[in-house]
């Protein structure tokens, strides 16, 4: 008896110690390499030289390199299909290595057709333009006349434009649709949808469920705004609301709400600073961010990257953001959302294994970035931050949060439609898409579908070609923000509603997110995580109850 459970013991140890070599050795290949490609792409954004962006491709092909080695993938499968890993530690950095080579096993050849066909696509859609009455428009044009316009047939003009690149483009995306499903396959999956949501660790099941739920939850409550939303849009037009149509609504997804219910708020930042602002918010609730401004790159400068984004540079704390502040909205929101990125990096559990210092989830780090970005148009934080008079309180409370909820829910039946869309594409591309894709927006989004035959206008959506599969994480994380934001207001300051919550100078909202969401980094599942951290798996109660009032 003794000797049997030694010999089992032995075994488990033997295949752990296996596998723990097979760590060291990887690890001390990939480190210095993902620190290098961390450089260089902050160098490339920060300068905008050509060389810096060649030196970050040939990183990160060296990195893709190690991932694509199918023996050590065969190792790790094999590792894996034992179930000897017993360590939790060692389980878990076996699951994520497992998801980081199996991304790479698709045979060379294929790869090869995936990149350049990638390639092709990305250089019709920049060098394309629409036209109107045949005169070329620049997508600012478009803009423009969707959001000011009110002649129907313009803004009909204007939303047909907006489309056209669909019809350049769809051929080369339903031929990398197949490509993509066949690598899948060989990889031995139904299509490229579910092989892409396994490497997410996601599954079909679970999705279906969460975005069945939030239909439901959100059908009423948005079919109400929708109705309210035509009564002033068809006013603005001089039409009756029957006679709407998918031009009259600002953006050509109708992702965003259109501009009616506004309320400017740069008129208040302008007047301050939201670096500052940022820095003393982090401060008050104990996520200091000093050391993480002092390394980042704030202000707009010829050749730099015009965006945001915050970077992990080397998992051991140092962490910076790219930001072209202004003092404004938009940038109070964005410095705040970075912020939100980079404290998620830095306050990880130092002592955790290196590949398990990043967060759980894309989508989980994009929750904490949205949790805080959501403050700037939160009337009681700018109340506490920016000592507001008691009648631009009163004026931002109304306006403002009812802008914020109709949002929320407009777009969550947005992201509906590509959710089901991408995955019915995958599953049957030679089906009629161009009616699927309309019988989503008149089922999900309550539009009317034009007169006369379908274009592909559905392929001029980018993210089908470079972030496939992928939409429905910005969906989970408005959830997960939502679902945080509740543990934070019953659990942890022990309020009966959020009525008052602007989440100012309060450490218990810095030391919650550390302890449960921060510092586990990637050391369980994203679902684990969020059942450890709020007392249940991600729901979608919390967003409509957030939304809905
Ligand atoms: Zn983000």
């Amino acid at each position: 008896m003794v000797f049997l459970s030694t010999i089992g013991g032995c075994r488990t140890n033997n295949m752990e110690k296996q596998f723990e070599n097979f760590l060291s050795r990887h690890v001390a290949q990939v480190e210095p390499l993902f620190t290098q490609s961390s450089e260089a792409w902050w160098s490339a954004s920060t300068s905008g030289r050509k060389e810096d962006y060649q030196h970050l491709k040939t990183i990160r092909l060296e990195i893709r390199q190690i991932y694509r080695n199918a023996e050590e993938f065969a190792f790790l499968k094999k590792v894996k299909d034992t179930g000897q890993i017993k360590d939790p530690l060692l389980a878990r950095q076996l699951d994520r290595l497992y998801r980081s080579y199996l991304k790479n096993q698709i045979p060379p050849d294929l790869s090869e057709k995936l990149i350049s066909l990638d390639a092709q696509i990305a250089e019709k859609y920049n060098t394309f333009r629409g036209t109107i009455d045949g005169k070329r428009v620049t997508n600012s044009d478009i803009h423009r006349i969707l959001t000011t316009e009110t002649d129907s047939s313009r803004r009909e003009a204007a939303w047909r434009a907006s489309k056209q690149v669909g019809e350049v483009v769809v051929g080369d995306l339903l031929q990398l649709v197949r490509f993509r499903n066949q690598a899948a396959r060989q990889l031995g999956f139904d299509n490229y949808h579910t092989l892409s949501l396994e490497i997410g660790e996601q599954n079909v099941k679970e999705l279906d469920e969460i975005f069945r739920e939030l239909e439901e939850q959100t059908r009423e409550p948005f079919r109400r705004l929708k109705q309210e939303l035509d009564g002033v849009l068809a006013q603005t037009y001089a039409l009756t609301p029957g006679e709407l149509m998918p031009w009259h609504y600002h953006d050509p997804f109708f992702q965003r709400l259109p501009l009616v219910f506004q309320l400017d708020l740069d008129r208040i930042y302008e007047k301050y600073d939201v670096k500052e602002l940022a820095r003393a918010y982090y401060a008050g609730i104990e996520l200091p961010v000093d050391d993480v401004l002092a390394r980042s790159d704030l202000y707009e400068r010829e050749g730099k990257n015009p965006h945001a984004f915050s970077q992990d540079a080397d998992r051991c704390g140092k962490v910076r953001v790219l930001c072209n502040l202004d003092n404004n909205e938009r940038w109070m929101e964005t410095v705040l959302h970075e912020l939100g990125h980079a404290v998620y990096s830095k306050y990880h559990q130092s002592d955790l294994p290196y590949l398990l210092r990043t967060p759980a989830h894309s989508f989980t780090t994009e929750a904490v970035a949205m949790f805080f970005g959501r403050l700037s148009r939160n009337a009681e934080w700018m109340r506490q931050m920016l000592n507001l008079p008691e009648s631009d309180y009163q004026k931002i409370r109304q306006v403002s949060d009812k802008y914020t909820c109709y949002q929320q829910i407009l777009f969550s039946r947005w992201a509906m439609v590509m959710y089901y869309f991408e995955k019915q594409l995958y599953a049957d591309p030679d089906r009629d898409l161009n009616a699927l894709w309309w019988d989503l927006i008149e089922n999900y989004q309550l539009l009317r579908r034009p007169n006369g035959p379908l274009d592909a206008g559905w392929a001029s959506k980018l993210h089908f070609v470079q972030a496939p599969c992928y939409y429905h994480n910005y969906m989970l994380g408005e959830l997960l923000a939502s679902q945080l934001h509740h543990a934070i207001v019953h659990r942890v300051l022990k309020l009966d509603s959020d009525r008052n919550v602007g989440y100012v100078g309060d450490p218990r909202v810095g030391s919650y997110l550390r302890q449960n969401v921060l510092a586990p980094a990637d050391r369980f599942h994203w679902n684990e995580m969020i059942r450890r951290a709020t007392g249940e798996h991600l729901a979608t109660q919390y967003f409509v109850r957030q939304f809905i009032p």
